[in-house]
């Protein structure tokens, strides 16, 4: 039996397939989002089998498809447990040379996009008087880095706004968390030079890049009836990175 519907939005590779990998196993049906028809389309497929997945393809960063997404999902399983925003871009480059394009495209994206999927399940989980949300930040969010002040930037606002959903919502029984994760060996990760590999790796007590699973099954749990008296935290997943 289903536990639930959950949108999960960056499915289609990393941390994001991850995610959707772990909650399929543990009997969520699920709505996959990301701009790439195709691995979508090929994972949803892959995982439709004892629950139900499907393929939304979308912009997250734009108010429309969020609205048209959540409401196709609502309509095809008439309840949604929760939502985790995944999506997520870099635009790396040092502060002093950054273009107003550079700074924006990681808040419209991550910020923005986190806001309008919130936005849009807020209503349908308030009427419920139940739901799930998890955003997924970053440890660069609580800490700052240099050349990433437009990521940092987006990734502290999402903090704030899910500690704000989590006191807005939560007398209608709507949790609001984030997970923040360290270095996660994704795409997202996969081009930065070894020097700067090998140098993060140093600081990292665990001794280990993370992978897609180990937020994969913090999501899970935060999703789950354990973490019910949970709400407007940050769970940081980094190996001991940032301390
Ligand atoms: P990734 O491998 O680059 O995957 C990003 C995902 O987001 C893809 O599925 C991508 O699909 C989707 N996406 C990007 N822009 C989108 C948009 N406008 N609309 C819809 N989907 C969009 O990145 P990742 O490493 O898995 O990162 C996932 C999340 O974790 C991000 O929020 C990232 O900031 C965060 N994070 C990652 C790390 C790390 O070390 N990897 C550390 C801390 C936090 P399409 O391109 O097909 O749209």
């Amino acid at each position: 039996m289903s536990r639930g519907a959950v949108i999960v939005t960056g499915a289609s590779r990393g941390i994001g397939e991850a995610i959707a990998r772990e909650l399929a196993g543990a009997g969520y049906d699920l709505a996959l989002v990301a701009r790439s028809v195709e691995p979508l389309a090929a994972l949803a497929a892959e995982l439709d089998g004892e629950t139900t997945c499907l393929a939304c393809p979308g912009d997250i960063a734009d108010w429309e498809d969020a609205q048209r997404i959540v409401g196709e999902v609502h309509e095809r399983f008439g309840a949604l447990h929760g939502l985790v925003n995944n999506a997520g871009v870099t635009r790396d480059g040092l502060f002093v040379r950054m273009s107003p394009e550079n700074w924006q495209v990681p808040i419209d994206v991550n910020l923005n996009g986190t806001f309008y999927f919130t936005r849009a399940v807020s209503p349908i989980m308030m009427r419920q008087r139940n739901g799930r949300i998890v955003n997924i930040t970053s440890v660069i969010g609580l800490t700052g880095n240099a050349g990433q002040a437009n990521y940092a930037a987006s990734k502290a606002g999402i903090i704030a706004l899910t500690k704000s959903v989590a006191k807005e919502l939560g007398g209608r029984g709507v949790t609001s968390n984030a997970v923040a994760p360290g270095f996660i060996a994704t795409d997202m990760t996969a081009d930065l030079p070894e020097k700067v590999r090998a140098g993060m790796l140093s600081q990292i007590p665990l001794k280990r890049f993370g992978e897609g699973k180990d937020v994969a099954g913090v999501v899970k749990f935060l999703l789950s009836p354990e973490a019910a008296y949970i709400t407007g935290q940050t769970l940081v997943v980094d190996g001991g990175m940032i301390g």
